[in-house]
């Protein structure tokens, strides 16, 4: 999604006060310096690759590590804005969709049952994204939050499949940014001939029976 984005205070931090923060919780390198790990290697053709995945700066020879440098800090904060750039995306759409139902809800609640297929009922797909923001939330909480705000790095990417699914999921619910007319014609256009004026009029306000009337006369063009 390309929509602005709230400057993120709390991950806003540069990579040298990241560091810093983050340094003293950071485990012993593996090489008996007593320096605490600083720097990744994921360089599969590095010698020291999968021995010392993690190591310190006293490490970083050509000897040892014969490639750039790649801080812990910066990669952890990279996974960290992932995640965040996720919640707030779902946490958008889901507002968008809660706003736009709270005008239009006597509409759906008209066509929705008409629909045979649940899984394309309205209704079934918001709750989809309701449940996908509850769980990215809980998520976050339990599984990813202390990881990022301690640079857990080798734990972040564990859980890269777990990030990569919930976006996946959100991918499928995409098309509800765009929650007016046109969605309401993709999922009810084959049932709007089954309701008829008269059973709606009394249901909706005059907002929502001129949007309903304005699909019936999309559907009677097409079909002519
Ligand atoms: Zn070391
Ligand atoms: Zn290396």
């Amino acid at each position: 999604m390309v929509e602005h984005r709230q400057p993120q205070s709390k991950n806003g931090g540069t990579i040298i006060e990241q560091i810093v923060q983050q340094q003293e919780n950071m485990g012993l390198s593996s090489c008996g310096s007593e320096e605490k790990v600083m720097l990744q290697c994921d360089e599969k053709a590095c010698p020291s690759y999968g021995k010392q995945p993690l190591y310190c700066p006293e490490c970083a020879t050509q000897e040892r590590h014969p490639h750039a440098p790649i801080f812990i800090a910066k990669k952890s904060k990279n996974v960290t804005n992932d995640w965040n750039n996720l919640r707030q995306d779902v946490r958008q759409l889901n507002q968008k969709v809660i706003n736009w139902m709270s005008a239009h809800r006597p509409l759906v609640e008209v066509l929705d049952p008409i629909l045979t297929n649940a899984e394309k009922k309205l209704r079934f797909q918001i709750e989809k994204l309701q449940l996908l923001n509850n769980n990215i939330e809980s998520f976050y909480e339990q599984e990813v939050a202390e990881s990022c705000a301690k640079g857990e790095i080798m734990k972040l990417q564990e859980l890269i499949p777990s990030l990569n699914g919930f976006k996946e999921r959100l991918q499928a619910l995409d098309y509800l940014k765009n929650i007016g007319t046109l969605v309401l014609w993709k999922t009810y256009s084959e049932i709007l001939h089954l309701v008829s004026q008269s059973h709606v009029l009394e249901k909706l306000s005059q907002e929502n029976y001129d949007i309903f009337i304005k699909l019936k006369l999309y559907k009677v063009q097409l079909t002519q």
